[in-house]
């Protein structure tokens, strides 16, 4: 132990850039838009936003500011038991910039705030609402928190109007201490996940999990069995990157061959859609597939 892994030569390979990126590049700068595209520097900003072969462009913008309640540590965001509070104005702002911005499919998505009673959930729920109503057409996910598993919380988001309801897991059963904040865990996990999908089940929900971690195979086996028996229908497997030297270490680089295999054994288990490879992250290319296969 100790030493750091090689990075392998999957891993350093260039992505093309769809013919759209440049237009949304560009006009990003005036409508004051956080995205984790760019602020995570996401390697596949030049497909999600050039919207690969169909030009569908994706991207993903953060709600209720950078910092954090909880320290998962995996994760390189900001963490403070009490962030700056919300900004009433940031739903319908956000809305509208979004629509102005020109995207097929959005992912909306937050920091946790267990320090809001709701855990920001009505924040959520009025973004989407804004957004759909100006923007009928775009598709629109929300990635959220757990809310504690306060299940109050999860109807008012699930309710708001949006299409994919993700929620991750981030890593097998197994390793959620060692991974996440003690604050999360799989079954409150599972549960968020299936109660959205009895309330409303034309939503589609949707989790991802991190590779190369030190799981087993028969962890994620047994963990892809558990979620899909909860009826969750997306599924997403990428490898896990270590953002500082202070994060957990990479335990293994996965194979491009085993994340294809465990895209087969996703699909033979029936997840309607299972998206598995070395650089997929949550909402890799989500429009492309969504507008293609499922919501048309
Ligand atoms: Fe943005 Fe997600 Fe695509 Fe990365 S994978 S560019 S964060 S939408
Ligand atoms: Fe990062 Fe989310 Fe964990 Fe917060 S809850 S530390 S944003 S992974």
């Amino acid at each position: 132990k100790g030493e750091r892994l090689r990075l392998p030569p999957w891993l350093k390979t260039e992505i093309p850039i769809g013919k759209n990126y440049n237009k949304l590049k560009n006009t990003l700068r005036d409508l004051k838009l956080h995205t984790v595209c760019e602020e995570a520097r996401c390697p596949n900003i030049g497909e999600c936003w050039g919207g690969g072969e169909t030009a569908t462009a994706t991207a993903t913008i953060m709600l209720m500011g950078d910092t954090c309640t909880r320290g998962c540590r995996f994760c390189s965001v900001k963490t403070a038991r009490q962030p700056p509070p919300l900004d009433p104005d940031e739903p319908y702002n956000t809305a509208k910039a979004i629509s102005a911005w020109g995207l097929d499919y959005v992912v909306l998505t937050s920091v946790d705030r267990d320090d809001l009673a709701d855990g920001g959930a009505e924040h959520f729920a009025k973004t989407v609402t804004y957004l759909k109503k100006r923007s009928p057409n775009i598709l629109v996910e929300c990635l959220t928190p757990d809310f504690r598993g306060d299940l109050s919380a999860v109807e008012k988001v699930a309710l708001s109007g949006l299409d994919v309801y993700a929620h991750n897991v981030e890593t097998v059963k197994e390793l959620q201490r060692y991974v996440r904040d003690p604050r999360a865990n799989f079954d409150q996990s599972l549960t968020v996940l299936r109660h959205v999908k009895s309330i409303k089940p034309s939503i589609l929900t949707k989790t991802s999990i991190m590779l190369g971690l030190g799981e087993t195979e028969a962890q994620i086996h047994s963990t892809l069995k558990e979620l899909r028996d909860s009826h969750v229908d997306c599924l997403t497997l990428g490898q896990y990157m270590q953002p500082t030297k202070r994060h957990l270490k990479v335990e293994e680089y996965v194979t491009p061959e085993m994340f294809a295999y465990w895209e087969k054994v996703g699909q033979e288990m029936g997840f309607v859609y299972t998206a598995s490879g070395p650089l997929v992250r949550s909402s890799y290319k989500a429009g492309e597939f969504f507008l293609k296969n499922l919501l048309k």
